[in-house]
């Protein structure tokens, strides 16, 4: 296998910045990346969030000049040097578009922040201006999300005839096709592209009268990802999960590749977890008994070693099926069940889940905020890991889920449908509780068949262990990407050709 120079793009990475699963992705896939050999250059925003201190940033010494908005405007870039065997980290810095509170959003008016079409052009425009500054030319550019997506629509014309680029075949890879970074037509002269590009109907950004960021990525880079393999098909086959771009997505049909997210089960398993009270594993799992009275001392609910503990860790958005748990909370909590959610996002489920641990204060305990200790607790602790999602393109908790012995009763889309096994009972199968219907009385069946199960014990055990025997690590995955970008280099059109 050829070492590839491999410049990542993205916007966000944990461990320094982090607010969901495309953060977790960016924390282990660069890293599985060099493990393999390759040269992996990581760029991000340099957000109030990040730490200079604690992972020791030094600025570049090199002025980078970035045309932006018909100026020429300075990046301050940081750099993280290599670790062994690791990637390199740089951090584009503009204190008017990056320090900030939040990354994406407002938090005084819970809106997007009106700029983010500039803050993300000028991110993607920096990366290369600094890429440039650096004689560095990658071989593969690989892009995450409609943050990054300007990036390979950059590379195709204004930095077509660039001797930097002349070998980048660019990887657009699409974490959440929910989200495409949407902007009134007059945003589109900011970005300082050809008009061409937002030509009715045959522009590259053209969405119905609006300029689409992703749009733009899923027509000009030259391969495209997604993060498990349903989800490849389920974006392409309509509307209910392609948003519009299905047609455009299935024009690139043949381009299009689903590569399941992993594991970094240093940070997600319950034999080596730090954060969890007590660690054990498949074979001795007693500790999880006291993860799980621990957790639930914590949240102040009664200790019932016959009713199950279910867990839910997640944004707080229409996509996670939270509607499905609040509709149903009556029938749920009639059940034999107790539950814990910890989760952040629409101010409307903080309402209606506040509420409801009002209505059912010894079954139901609800935290409000982003708390990645209390995350793995919570995995240690229960006994069952719900995600009723209404689309989910991967899914990394159901994951973890599986590796804590918690488990997951999901709904069967996306990322949860390929990594759930529904339990068969005849043959005593399976590693979770799979419903299909996004309604709440087939999420209700799925719970009622795993209480059902619950209540046999040794049944329960072995589907536990069953989960708990999954290996989803992302070496697995980093070789699908090695593989894949193969295939990108293998495209002989010089970058460039295909406006
Ligand atoms: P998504 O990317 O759609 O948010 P994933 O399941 O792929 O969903 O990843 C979510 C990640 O974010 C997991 O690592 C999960 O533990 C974490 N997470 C989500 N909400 C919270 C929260 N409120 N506190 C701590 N961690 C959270």
């Amino acid at each position: 296998m050829d070492k590839l120079k491999i410049l990542m793009v993205a916007s966000e990475a944990g461990p320094f910045v982090r607010t969901g699963g495309l953060g977790d992705v960016m924390a282990a896939l660069p890293s599985a990346l060099a493990a393999l050999g390759h040269d992996v250059k990581v760029f991000l925003p340099r957000y109030q969030e990040v730490d200079e201190r604690l992972h020791r940033l030094q600025p570049l010494s090199r002025f980078v000049a970035v045309p932006h908005g018909g100026d020429i405007v300075e990046a301050q870039v940081l750099k993280k040097p290599r670790s062994r065997r690791g990637a390199e980290h740089f951090f584009v810095g503009h204190d008017e578009y990056f320090l900030r509170p939040e990354l994406y959003r407002d938090p005084d008016t819970g809106e997007d922040y009106e700029d983010n079409h500039l803050r993300f052009a000028f991110f993607s425009r920096a990366v290369l201006q600094t890429v440039k500054a650096l004689n560095w030319s990658p071989d593969i550019v690989h892009v995450h999300d409609w943050q990054a997506a300007l990036v390979p629509v950059y590379l195709k014309t204004l930095y077509a005839r660039d001797a930097a680029f002349a070998n980048a075949r660019s990887v657009l890879t699409i974490h959440n096709l929910g989200y495409q970074g949407l902007f009134e037509k007059q945003c589109f002269a900011d970005l300082g592209l050809p008009e061409e590009l937002f030509y009715a109907m045959t522009g590259a950004l053209e969405f119905f009268g609006r300029v689409n960021f992703l749009k733009g990525g899923i027509a000009l880079a030259d391969k495209i990802t997604t993060v498990s393999e349903r989800y490849a098909h389920e974006i392409q086959a309509g509307e209910e999960f392609g948003f519009g771009l299905e047609g455009v997505l299935r024009d690139r049909s043949k381009d299009i590749k689903g590569i399941l997210n992993g594991v970094d089960y240093t940070l997600w398993s319950p034999s080596r977890d730090n954060q969890i009270p007590k660690k054990y594993g498949p074979s001795n799992l007693s500790g999880k008994r006291t993860c799980r009275v621990e957790l639930m001392n914590d949240a102040g609910l009664p200790i019932r070693d016959r009713v199950p503990l279910a867990g839910l860790i997640t944004r707080l958005a229409d996509q996670k099926g939270i509607d499905l748990l609040t509709e149903a909370a009556d029938e749920i909590f009639a059940m034999n069940l107790q539950m814990i959610v910890l989760g952040t996002g629409d101010e409307e489920y903080h309402d209606k889940l506040r509420k409801l641990e009002g209505k059912y204060p010894d079954k139901l305990k609800v935290y409000l905020e982003f708390n990645d200790g209390l995350a793995h607790r919570i995995q240690a602790g229960a006994d069952i890991f719900l995600m009723p999602s209404r689309y989910e393109p991967c899914g990394l908790n159901q994951m973890y889920a599986l590796k804590y012995g918690t488990v997951p009763v999901v709904r069967k889309v996306g990322g949860l449908a390929d990594t759930v096994e529904d339990y068969d009972p005849s043959a005593a199968r399976g590693t979770g509780f799979v419903f299909e219907e996004y309604t709440s009385e087939a999420m209700l069946e799925a719970l009622s068949r795993a209480l059902e199960v619950f209540a046999g014990r040794r049944k329960w055990g072995k589907v536990m262990k069953t989960g708990m025997s999954r290996d989803f690590s992302w070496g697995r995955s980093a070789r699908e990407y090695s593989e894949f970008f193969a295939t990108a280099i293998s495209v002989d059109q010089p970058a460039g050709t295909r406006t």
